[in-house]
């Protein structure tokens, strides 16, 4: 019998960009800005193109303007470099935001450190990194990864204070596992991070009070590795077939997790839609900053 409750990261988003779009508005009639979200595509990956494509649309429904930037695969990392320059010096585009993978011949970290960090809606430049480790607010807060963002969201709407939780994250890539580890020790979490060479994993993970998967395994984590009453939030999101037919599924083998957890989210509609409204509420930030306005709260 399934007890968990299904955190439903759909709604949860809807809720967050009727907010946002509330803001845009209010930013446009009180101080005539519009804020602006720059995407650059290089190359024709087709996952790419989709994300793009959703991300200009929602950024257009939020009232922000999107510019989208499609650059052939064949482009330099010079030429890539020179349109980062161009967007940077542009005051009509708050938010750049490069979409990865760009193709091997071009350094990913070289084309993300050249984005201005106030502009880095990504919150992938190592000025937004070392933000969000220290801990900096005010003027020189971070710019925070959408992805961790979004699911540090979900647990605090769910579970309120974190403070003193466990916490494990399992994965430590720099776009997810490692700032969602930095933002639960903001929280006061005592957090964990695990990753491949992490010696058994079941057991670390059955400390947690909170599990963040976010390996890119396909519902890697076992229901029994979960401590009865945990929060899970998946970040996976892994395209498998079945009977044929192509099925969206997290790191996390959902309906077995549920018979132990308190909480999930789903996949697809868990901490998925979470990471595109969480990049229109970063570049909205990023245009308040921009213009010496106090930002917005959206929760
Ligand atoms: P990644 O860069 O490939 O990192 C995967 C991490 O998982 C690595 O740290 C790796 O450890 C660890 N790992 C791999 N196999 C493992 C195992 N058997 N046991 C324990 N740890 C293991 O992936 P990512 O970019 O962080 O993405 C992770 C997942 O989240 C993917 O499914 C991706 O599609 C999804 N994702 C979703 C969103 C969203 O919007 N919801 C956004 C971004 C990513 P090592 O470091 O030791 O190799």
């Amino acid at each position: 019998m399934s007890t968990a409750t299904i955190i439903d990261g759909r709604k949860f988003s809807a809720t967050l960009r009727g907010r946002i779009a509330e803001e845009v508005t209010r930013l446009k009639n009180d101080h005539n800005l519009t804020p602006g979200l720059a995407v650059v595509l290089v190359g024709e990956d087709p996952a790419s193109q989709v994300y793009v494509r959703s991300k200009g649309k929602q950024t257009l429904e939020a009232g922000m303007n999107s510019y989208e930037h499609k650059m052939s695969a064949e482009t330099t990392q010079e030429e890539l470099l020179a349109k980062v320059e161009e967007l940077n010096n542009d005051p009509a585009v708050h938010g750049i935001l490069v979409q990865l993978p760009v193709p091997d011949h071009i350094d990913d970290h070289a084309i993300i450190n050249a984005i201005d960090p106030n502009k880095d809606v990504d919150g992938f430049h190592v000025i937004n990194s070392g933000r969000l480790a220290t801990g900096a607010r005010g003027a020189s807060a971070p710019m925070v990864p959408c992805t961790p963002l979004g699911s540090i969201m979900l647990l605090k709407d769910h579970l309120g204070d974190l403070s003193g939780k466990t916490a494990v994250v399992v994965g430590r890539s720099n776009i997810v596992g490692k700032p969602m580890a930095q933002l639960l020790l903001q929280e006061s979490c005592t957090v964990t991070i695990a990753h491949s060479r992490t010696k058994d994993l079941a057991d670390v993970v059955r400390q947690a009070d909170i599990v963040v998967a976010a390996v890119g395994r396909p519902e890697m984590v076992k229901g029994d590795w979960i401590k009865p009453g945990a929060t899970v939030i998946d970040v996976g999101i892994n395209r498998i077939e079945v009977d044929g037919k192509n099925k969206l599924v997290g790191d996390v083998a959902t309906a077995e997790a549920m018979e132990h957890a308190g909480a999930i989210t789903p996949v697809p509609g868990g901490v998925g839609p979470m990471t595109i409204a969480c990049l229109l509420a970063n570049t909205l930030t990023a245009a308040s900053r921009q213009n010496g306005l106090k930002e917005p709260n959206l929760l």
